[in-house]
């Protein structure tokens, strides 16, 4: 330890406290990150299991997104593997998606599928209107905040209800913002997707997410210590400012004086290690209105050969499935995720309602029955490596809020 103490102790060796910690010690402060668990990394961590490299949690990162940055930040080179191909996979075909207009795509082809269908059918066509669509989205993304009075769900129904284009939406929806579009207030969809680079500059990291958490790690070893298997019990405050941190380490427990602490294990924790007296009435109730941890189920499935895509190096979207929406067939783009001549596949399930606890075996009954029909060959050639519910009141949700 510090003679003096720290100058500032991280709470959490999660993707986020790992940043703070790294840009800490770049700066030559002195700091101590604490992480409760044996591994780094929280959901941004790898565990070996049976000769696989699992993720614990995230797997893609974006090439635009603040990851990449804090690498070149912090002088680390770290390989990154770009996943460049993008499909969805709507009523058992696959469509390849262009690098720009992948909405226009989607919405021309429905068009067809639905004037196709009326002529069979002797129907009056139910056009999709892509283009009226479209120019809604336009105007509606350069001010989102008039959308604020009803959900995307609502607000499609003005174009459309045709239910394919509902369910990309909505898949579009739960996959970035992590609630659904009849839970959503179509203005934070449209702020969001104002704001972000969409799916086109994803990468996985080979070697699995630790190893950014490790190139991190020994980094800012020389400068900041890092506490492994000690959790925090008190977050120490005097007159509103921290004055340190209550820990358990190696069966003792200690008191480290310091002159600010970073806490990265969520609001709900935190308040419970610093005590509901030093935070305002105001920031108190902002959280019960506004957290909304997401509930999902991570699938890991273990396969002798690929079970979609043919190899290729791509993410697809499922379309018309009851939980299973994004599908990462990882070592199609690292075959070093597994052990040789055996392939990963990794996919979240979403309950249909991402406000409320989820119940875990019926998801995981519902994530059992699109595996089954999505992946024909599963039954023949694969096996589920894990298969893990994350419930809202799991300490390691999708998300501990919406995002955006
Ligand atoms: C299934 C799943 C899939 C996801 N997929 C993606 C994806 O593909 N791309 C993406 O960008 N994001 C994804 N996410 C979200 C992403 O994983 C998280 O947003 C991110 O990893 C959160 O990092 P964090 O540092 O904020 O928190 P965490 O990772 O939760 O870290 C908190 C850390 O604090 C530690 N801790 C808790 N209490 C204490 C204590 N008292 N004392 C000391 N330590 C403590 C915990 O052990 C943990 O290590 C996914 C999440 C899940 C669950």
């Amino acid at each position: 330890m510090a003679p003096n103490g720290y100058d500032v102790v991280v709470i959490g060796s999660g993707i986020g406290g790992m940043a703070a910690a790294s840009l800490l010690a770049k700066k030559g402060v002195r700091t101590l990150l604490v992480e409760s668990k044996e591994r780094l990394g929280g959901r941004f961590s790898t565990i070996n299991y049976e000769g696989f490299k699992l993720p614990t949690g995230a797997q893609l990162l974006h090439e635009q997104g603040w990851i990449p940055w804090l690498l070149k930040e912090m002088g680390l080179k770290v390989e990154l593997r770009p996943v460049p191909r993008l499909f969805y996979r709507i009523r058992d075909q696959e469509y390849e998606m262009p690098e720009k207009g992948r909405l226009r795509m989607l919405l021309n082809f429905l068009d067809k599928a639905e004037a196709d269908r009326g002529k069979i059918a002797g129907n009056i066509v139910k056009e999709v209107a892509a283009s009226m669509l479209l120019n809604g989205i336009a105007q509606t993304m350069a001010k989102p905040e008039t959308e604020r009075s009803w959900t995307l769900r609502d607000w499609l129904l003005q174009y459309t209800d045709n239910e394919i284009v509902h369910e990309i939406m909505d898949q579009l929806c739960s996959s970035a913002i992590m609630g659904h579009s009849w839970e959503i207030p179509a203005s934070e969809f449209f702020f969001f997707m104002a704001r972000s680079g969409g799916q086109r500059d994803l990468l996985i990291a080979p070697y699995g997410s630790i190893s950014i958490v490790e190139a991190l790690a020994g980094a800012i070893k020389p400068v900041c210590d890092i506490w492994t298997n000690c959790a925090v019990r008190q977050i120490m405050i005097k007159q509103g400012k921290a004055t340190g941190m209550i820990v358990e380490k190696d069966g003792k427990t200690l008191e480290i004086p310091c002159r600010a602490v970073i806490s990265n294990i969520g609001p709900t924790a935190t308040i419970q290690i610093a005590g509901k007296e030093n935070f305002t009435a105001d920031y108190l109730k902002q959280l019960r209105m506004k957290l909304r941890p997401s509930p999902c189920v991570l699938i890991l499935i273990a396969s002798d050969r690929p079970l979609c895509l043919d190899g290729k190096t791509a993410l697809m979207i499922t379309i018309g499935t009851r939980r299973i929406g994004a599908v990462v067939p990882l070592t199609n783009t690292c075959p070093e995720l597994a052990p040789p001549g055996q392939h990963l596949l990794y996919s979240v399930g979403e309950p249909k309602s991402c406000l409320l606890p989820m119940d875990e075996e019926y998801e995981k009954q519902q994530c059992m029955l699109d595996i089954k029909e999505q992946f024909p060959d599963f039954e023949k050639y694969g096996r589920i490596l894990k298969m893990e519910p994350r419930n809202i009141d799991h300490e390691w949700p999708e998300e501990r809020t919406w995002n955006g």
